[in-house]
């Protein structure tokens, strides 16, 4: 059994009895014992002072890393908790803990403590904590006093009672990490993560910067990801929605998904010099759409009506493209000419489904012709494929990548499909703990423009629960490069 410990100022005041019964024991595990041979994942629950006047009475931190005399003790599956708090609506601080052996609470004493990094002090956490295995502790603090509001004045009868209601509004979160942890069989689907359309789009960034300097202007999210959009952020690449906005002569980036030429155009006529990170497989679609209209077809463009790939791809001709979304929308479509029609897709559908949607058209319009290749890339069906063939494998499987995605959420649709539960998620944080509860055999996979990172760091949040052991199920290798536009080369 786990074990959750409540440190005895804390167990004094009950806070958490009552809320997650038979877990909670004053300086004891549930399981009776605190020994490093319990084996067992372990959670400290208590209050701590604030080394910086950022963080408010009430705050809950929770340590990444708890440090105390000896190594620090990582807290691998924190990134969970911070999740599952935040939903809860609770304000939370992720990072290091210090554990002293006497009560810190001069402001100068906690400012050097503070400038280690760390973000609140107590004075339990650290000794608790090493009688985990190794990763598998965590520790929850809820600020009762900081530097500016410190804790042996009459304002602790105030701030003590809200730091309790904090931890009591955390006891779900603590629940639910409770009956999440367990030993666990991850399996890796092959290939994921970082397409060539991607990593190009992301070195076109990074080279622009290396080569120009911040900022570089980039529209739209170069991919559809967050963390990378951030982590560009962060070096100098500032996004904006349209070329409008964007100094007169300065550079600008066009992301992966394409553009309509309309987008070109604005930036000539804003005199900005621009490079081109649109994915080459999109690149294909564009031309194909042009070479259907030069003949005066009507192009169904098989696809999601408000992806900006599509947007892209129909601004080619908006007169002439339609977007058919489904089999539905494919049974009702008219057009002036059915004996000059083609069709393209978007690159990131779902397989099965965009397949489905062409079938409806080529029945109702013979004359339909198909683009010279697949549109649907071979990174959107080898990932589907991969994540297929996990799916069989697991009880429940984990997809990272962003809500605005399309490839990803393809990926939880056809695991999904495979009946077993799945979920698109961000990163670690973004994993609900009761999704884990009895989930023994988890699938990973992680979309197109979701960095490889998150991967590792969503097994790793999963090691901090209890052992785990990880496979691979590699369904095709992948080793295609596309050539970076002169402008970076
Ligand atoms: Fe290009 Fe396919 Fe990657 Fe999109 S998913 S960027 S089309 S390789």
């Amino acid at each position: 059994m786990t074990g959750i410990v409540c440190t005895p100022l804390l167990s004094e005041w009950l806070v958490l009895r009552g809320q997650v019964p038979d877990l909670v024991h004053t300086g004891r595990s549930s399981d009776g014992g605190l020994g490093p041979d319990s084996g067992q994942p372990m959670l400290v629950a208590g209050v701590a002072g604030a080394l910086s006047d950022e963080l408010e009475p009430g705050d809950l931190v929770v340590a990444d890393e708890i440090r105390g005399a000896g190594e620090p003790i990582p807290s691998q599956a924190s990134p969970f908790l911070v999740g599952e708090l935040r939903r809860a609506g609770l304000t939370v601080h992720h990072g290091p803990l210090m554990t002293t052996p006497r009560i810190v609470d001069a402001p100068a004493a906690r400012r050097t403590l503070a400038e280690s990094g760390a973000l609140a002090v107590d004075t339990e956490s650290a000794l608790l904590a090493a009688a985990a295995p190794q990763g598998q502790a965590i520790a929850v603090r809820a600020i009762v006093d900081t530097p500016d509001h410190r804790l042996l004045r009459p304002g602790t009868l105030v701030r003590g009672p809200r730091a309790l209601r904090s931890l009591r509004r955390a006891a779900p979160a603590i629940d639910a990490w409770a009956a999440a942890t367990g030993d666990r069989e991850v399996v890796l689907a092959g290939p994921r993560s970082f397409c060539a359309g991607v990593e190009r789009a992301i070195e076109i960034v990074e080279r622009a910067l290396a080569r120009h300097g911040a900022p570089v202007y980039v529209r739209r999210q170069i991919v559809h990801n967050l963390h990378v959009v951030r982590d560009l952020e962060r070096r100098g690449a500032v996004f904006v929605e349209e070329v409008g906005e964007v100094p007169e002569g300065s550079l600008v980036v066009l992301a992966a998904h394409g553009v309509a030429p309309q987008v070109r155009s604005d930036a000539a006529e804003r005199g900005l010099r621009v490079i081109d990170a649109t994915c080459p497989l999109v690149t294909k679609v564009h031309t194909e759409v042009r070479r259907f209209v030069a003949r005066s077809n009507t192009v169904f463009l098989i696809g999601h009506h408000d992806h900006e790939e599509v947007v892209g791809t129909r601004g080619e001709s908006p007169d002439q493209v339609i977007v058919v979304a489904d089999p539905d929308e494919a049974a009702r479509v008219r057009v002036p000419d059915p004996q000059r029609v083609s069709y393209v897709m978007q690159t990131t559908l779902a397989v099965d489904e965009a397949e489905a949607t062409a079938a409806v058209l080529r029945n109702r319009f013979p004359a339909l012709t198909a683009p010279h290749k697949d549109d649907i890339c071979y990174a959107t069906t080898n990932r589907q494929r991969a994540v297929r063939a996990v799916a069989r494998r697991a009880d429940l499987v984990l997809v990272l990548g962003s809500q605005n995605s399309s490839n990803s959420h393809r990926l939880a649709e056809v695991a999904t499909a495979e009946g077993v539960e799945a979920h698109l998620v961000d990163d670690a944080s973004g994993v609900d703990l009761r999704w884990l509860r009895g989930a023994t055999r988890i699938g990973i996979t992680a979309g197109a423009s979701a960095p490889p990172q998150l991967v590792d760091d969503l097994v790793r949040c999963l090691s901090g629960l209890g052992r785990v052991s990880v496979t691979e199920t590699s369904v095709v290798d992948e080793d295609i490069r596309f050539t970076l536009p002169r402008e970076v080369s």
